[in-house]
């Protein structure tokens, strides 16, 4: 299946045409190969905290805020919700151990894409359920022209994060778009179910080390296996 097929399936299923005005992007595991530097701060911040986890489960709550992330870990293994205190105390930790994993590189291909859609004056919208402000601020540097903020809906501005459709209807609304007006590009589970409930048509990225059906199981319409491929694909659509 192509584009233009996953596209027609999308416009019968809805009963409406996808019209490509906005493309709304996650960033981590899809502008940035950040996803193990996160799953290590995570998993190390958790062990330190007494949890016991592995760095690779933390790709299934990729998406999540880092209070979501927190209150499933303490919920399981404390049978209650962290406070807001071991809320603040313990993200600042994981946000210090991610920076210490070193520089996140831009995704091979992701610069490519986003400046060819960008340049055929498709609006660009950032959609993260990040707080990490290491790297919300190199986006300017290694992403010009393609976000400001007030294209970019974060940790800071959301109070359900995904799986919840929040973050991408706000998302909509910063394009100023409906809902078949816009691609998401996605690389998680929990984000493609997000931008699925926000009703957009959704792209998925398998950049990190699940099973691709995890992504078509969360109502992905297409998967690709990296951005390279994402970009040829688009290109499609001009
Ligand atoms: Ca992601």
């Amino acid at each position: 299946m192509d584009i233009l097929e996953a596209i027609e399936i999308y416009n019968k299923n809805r009963g409406i045409k996808l019209c490509f005005k906005a493309l709304l992007s996650d960033m981590d595991g899809v502008l940035y190969n950040s996803m193990p530097f996160h799953a290590k701060a995570w998993a190390e911040t958790m062990q330190a905290e007494g949890i016991n986890c592995s760095p690779l489960e933390f790709y299934a709550h990729e998406g999540r805020t880092g209070r979501g992330t927190i209150n499933i870990y303490f919920s399981r293994e404390k049978g209650r919700e962290a406070t807001e205190d071991e809320v603040q105390r313990i993200y600042a930790e994981k946000a210090r151990r991610f920076v210490e994993c070193g520089e996140a590189k831009p995704m091979s291909g992701a610069q490519n894409a986003l400046q060819l859609i960008k340049g055929h004056g498709i609006t660009t919208v950032l959609v993260t359920g990040s707080g990490q402000k290491s790297l919300l601020e190199k986006l300017s540097l290694d992403y010009p022209g393609i976000f400001t903020p007030e294209t970019m809906v974060t940790a800071f501005d959301v109070t359900k994060g995904k799986p919840h459709p929040e973050p991408y209807l706000m998302g909509l609304k910063k394009a100023d778009v409906a809902p078949h007006e816009a691609i998401v590009l996605e690389n998680a589970p929990l984000g493609v179910e997000s931008a699925v409930a926000a009703g957009v048509f959704t792209i998925a990225v398998n950049t990190g080390p699940l099973d691709e059906k995890v992504l078509y199981d969360a109502g992905a319409n297409i998967v690709y296996p990296n951005l390279t491929s994402f970009s040829n694909e688009i290109k499609k659509l001009f």
